[in-house]
């Protein structure tokens, strides 16, 4: 077994590894990164990109079933040509994965290592059988992996999860969907749209990131007019017959219901890549999930010279928290023992399911009863979305009864990606709502819906504040 030397080694060349790398090769130091399985990152070639691009082709598709709304009408039944959907997701996906290779293949060969990391000690990994890392410090960059239900294991080979689906030659004619939070919505509405009789299965009312009830219903309701969607689903028997997969289950009405599908794609959530990583090596805390304790601000795990970050840390899986994350722990990897908190930006996160959602803030579920007032716009009768034909949806704002400061957002509804950034923005600028409802709103637009909710909640803001203070005099 060979020995190398390094300032920072980094496990994992995923968004998170590489931000880390380069934060630490900027701070003058020697970088090594090591990685497993294949270049290309999560995100270009099994997550936000492919997906991304399989949703566009379920747009286009739908675009054209919408269009007889306006008066316009494309003669003759859609087409869709599976074969060319897919082909165009691979190149397209493969053509950003090359982006990323590229950036690789620029690393100094010396900076790189094939293998599996695992911790000897705090500062000393082995990869496979191969080489021994001695590092001043460590950066776990290692992200996530699918969760894999036991009872999901009956469907064999035709059990399948995201990245299964960009390397189809061919679209499918059937697929369940099991859990519809972010991943399972947007490749089910997608699938479903490009003519694949979809079935989505959920557990416990969840959907799609959403937790202020109203909301979550609206969309249920939204998706439910669209595709076939239980959150609470009675799912008895799974098993393998044939080619197929075979699902027994109750359906919304109660019927007792045997369906055979081509695939059984599992979307119940990811877990951290840390298991076998020897952190019982180490001097990290683990929590009961295996996963180190550490500060979000500095990535840092307790006191050690080990650094997480990504979706390895089990706390924001998404893509621009992967790049922050990185580059703090690089940094601070970097310059170990001399540790300093990095930028944390406001949380916002977009599905892009179709209308799309978003929540910005900790969430409503996180909000403490009683210290907040919501405001709200139902999109049914919002001007420009009505024209667009996109009138669906409802967004919620809250903001603290005391301070009248902003606090975040949950949203089903038209634009709701840049309706996330605006939000978020005022969050990280600390807004009030008054000093939102000051910024200029064009016509007509829909951000004029999201005057609308910040309205009311500055009318249910001065409808409080009397009551506070009477509360305060007694
Ligand atoms: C279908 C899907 C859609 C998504 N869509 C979005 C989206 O629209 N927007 C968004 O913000 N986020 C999205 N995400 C999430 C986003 O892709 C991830 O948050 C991000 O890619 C995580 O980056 P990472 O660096 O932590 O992990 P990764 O990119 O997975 O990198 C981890 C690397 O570590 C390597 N590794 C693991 N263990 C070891 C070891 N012991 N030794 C050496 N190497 C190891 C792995 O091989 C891998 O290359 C999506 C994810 C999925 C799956």
């Amino acid at each position: 077994m060979k020995t190398l030397h390094t300032d920072v080694a980094i496990i994992g060349t995923g968004t998170a590894g590489m931000n880390a790398y380069r934060a630490a090769k900027a701070a003058g130091k020697r970088a090594l990164v090591i990685e497993s399985g294949v270049y290309g990152t999560t995100c270009a070639r099994v997550g936000c990109m492919p997906s991304k691009l399989l949703i566009a082709a379920g747009e286009a598709a739908h675009a054209i079933g919408e269009a007889p709304g306006f008066g316009v009408y494309v003669d003759g039944p859609t087409r869709i040509e599976g074969k060319e959907v897919m082909h165009r997701v691979r190149t397209e996906r493969d053509r950003f994965v090359g982006f990323i290779l590229d950036a690789v293949e620029s690393y100094p060969e010396e900076d790189k290592l094939r293998g599996f990391a695992r911790f000897v000690s705090d500062t000393v990994l082995e990869v496979d059988d191969h080489t021994r890392v001695e590092a001043k410090a460590v950066v776990i960059a290692t992200g996530s992996a699918p969760v894999i239900i036991d009872k999901f294991k009956a469907a064999g080979d035709r059990l399948i999860v995201n990245d299964d689906v960009f390397d189809w030659q061919d679209l499918p004619r059937r697929v369940v969907v099991f859990g519809p939070g972010v991943i399972g919505i947007e490749l089910g509405q997608a699938l479903s749209r490009l003519g694949v009789e979809v079935r989505v299965f959920g557990l416990g009312s969840l959907l799609s990131g959403l937790t202020d009830p109203p909301v979550r219903d609206s969309a249920l309701k939204i998706f439910q007019s669209e595709f076939y969607l239980d959150t609470d689903a009675k799912v008895h028997d799974i098993r393998r017959v044939g080619d197929e997969v075979e699902v027994t289950f109750e359906d919304l009405e109660g019927q007792t219901r045997t369906e055979r599908f081509d695939y059984l794609l599992a979307a119940t959530g990811r877990k951290p890549n840390v298991g076998g990583l020897g952190l019982e090596n180490t001097s990290a805390k683990l929590d009961e999930r295996g996963v180190p304790e550490f500060d979000r601000t500095t990535m840092q795990i307790g006191k050690t010279p080990i650094f997480i970050a990504g979706d390895a840390n089990n706390t924001v899986p998404l893509l621009h928290e992967a790049s922050d994350e990185g580059r703090i722990a690089g940094q601070n990897a970097a310059n170990f023992p001399k540790v300093e908190p990095g930028l944390r930006r406001a949380p916002i996160a977009v599905v892009f399911c179709d209308p799309q959602v978003m929540v910005v803030g900790a969430g409503y579920s996180k909000l403490e009863e009683g210290s907040f007032v919501t405001g709200e716009v139902d999109f049914g009768d919002q001007g420009r979305s009505r024209v667009m034909r996109k009138n669906r949806g409802l967004l919620h704002v809250y903001a603290d009864k005391r301070t009248g400061r902003f606090l975040g957002a949950e949203m089903i509804g038209p634009t709701a990606e840049h309706m996330a950034h605006l939000l978020a923005w005022s969050l990280q600028q600390n807004l009030t709502v008054a000093q939102m409802l000051d910024m200029p709103f064009y016509h007509p637009v829909v951000e004029e819906g999201l005057r609308t909710a910040l309205r009311g909640a500055q009318a249910a803001l001065d409808a409080a504040r009397p009551a506070d203070a009477a509360q305060a005099a007694a």
